[in-house]
């Protein structure tokens, strides 16, 4: 997956058309610009990218999450249902606005189970959050369908899934509104940068404003702008948005590789009874940037991970006892340890977390395996790498 592996002359040229003329901000200062305009340039380009009508960058993934959830009007005192497995940028996103986070199991696509989403609805769910891990996707028709049945908001953090598609539209640009990380682990980098994508013009426009003070970015004087509603500051800098840039132009080159690599480790497993590769929905195609293959049990999975560690096989995970991807050993979450006071709402429905069974998610998370496919590997390295992984899945036996 990670963008950070590549980085070069291309990257270097768009950060120094900055540097030239000195404007680090993405707003304003037009006659000192000689033209360059980073940060829209990268939208016009992701918005190509991501087929999608518009795109407002934003400082982080994190950032774009609680920006796409308030544009959608997403607050206080609201629902916001999200799967058990992801990272822990999801409910602090939707914490950040006083929203509640509702999580719920996933299913063989490591993501949401429809089942479990519709099981969890109430009449203060606001919105269901789809996040795409690992570069793959959830059932995306039956979680807009039961969005529509039941008038709540489809999120989509794609974050991870930068490049996949979904029956050919890119991922992140099918439900209402999407989410992207470019941080310095994910498929395309700024250092650190999001990106909140939608077709809806009100979702866009009240994302324009409000990752800005909201600023309504009417005429050519900063200072005398009105501010139509209140905001906040999740700006990315011009700097971040010319490394994205070269990165993004760039990508399809990154998928092919990623594509590459994960093919070869996939045709080397194939034939392992006991490697059973992740669900992917019909009409879906992966990111390409893990591989993820499920083992026969908890037992036999750490056995493979242990296994793997010793051999030098390094960036690959069972992320049962992962502090930051599973519910498990979210301990902060569950007891609400908070630096401020939280709502009486809120701290309910985490203290809740402890008791809830989330054994379908377990049965899922315990038996994975999730392969970061790296872009920097030559084909030689990705073969010796694969008949290690194999081999030490046969020594587990
Ligand atoms: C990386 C990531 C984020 C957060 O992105 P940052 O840019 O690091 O804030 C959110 N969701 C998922 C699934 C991620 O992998």
């Amino acid at each position: 997956m990670p963008g950070f592996e590549l980085f070069g002359d291309l990257e270097r040229k768009e950060v120094n058309d900055v540097l030239d003329n000195g404007v680090l901000m993405r707003y304003g200062f037009d006659g000192m610009r000689k033209g360059h305009w980073k940060a829209k340039e990268l939208e016009a380009e992701l918005a190509k990218t991501f087929n999608s009508e518009h795109v407002q960058l934003v400082s982080s993934g994190t950032a774009a999450v609680s920006v796409a959830l308030a544009s959608a009007g997403v607050g206080a005192g609201d629902e916001v249902i999200m799967p058990t497995f992801t990272f822990v940028a999801s409910f602090e996103a939707i914490m950040m606005l006083g929203a509640i986070p509702v999580l719920v199991d996933v299913d063989d696509t490591l993501t949401l189970d429809p089942k479990a989403v519709e099981a969890a609805i109430t009449p203060k769910t606001k919105a269901v959050m789809i996040v795409q891990m690992c570069g793959s996707m959830g059932d995306m028709d039956a979680l807009r369908r039961i969005c529509n049945t039941n008038e709540l908001i489809f999120v989509e953090d794609s974050c991870q899934a930068i490049g996949g598609t979904y029956k050919g539209k890119p991922l992140g640009s099918i439900a209402d509104v999407g989410c992207f990380s470019f941080d310095f682990v994910k498929t395309i980098t700024c250092g650190e940068g999001g990106a909140v994508v939608t077709n809806n013009k009100d979702y866009y426009i009240n994302a324009d404003h409000y990752s800005d003070h909201g600023h309504d970015h009417i005429g050519s004087d900063r200072g005398a702008e009105t501010h139509p509603f209140l905001g906040y500051n999740f700006r990315i800098s011009e700097l971040n948005a010319a490394v994205g840039l070269a990165q993004v132009r760039r990508l399809p080159e990154f998928i092919e590789l990623q594509k590459r690599n994960y093919t070869i480790i996939r045709e080397t497993l194939v034939d392992l009874p006991e490697v059973q590769f992740r669900t992917v929905p019909e009409g879906g195609e992966e990111s390409y940037a893990f591989l993820n293959f499920f083992l026969p049990d908890l037992e036999f999975s750490r056995k493979v991970s242990k296994a793997f560690k010793e051999n030098g096989i390094d960036v690959c995970w069972n992320y049962y006892d992962n502090n930051w991807h599973y519910i498990r050993e979210w301990h902060h979450l569950k007891d609400a340890k908070s630096l401020y006071p939280l709502s009486a709402d809120l701290k309910h429905e985490l203290s809740e977390l402890k008791t809830k069974d989330f054994s379908q998610s377990d049965h899922f998370i315990g038996r994975n395996i999730s392969c970061l496919i790296k872009l920097s590997w030559t084909e030689e390295e990705v073969k010796l790498r694969a008949e290690k992984m194999k081999d030490c899945i046969i020594k587990s036996r």
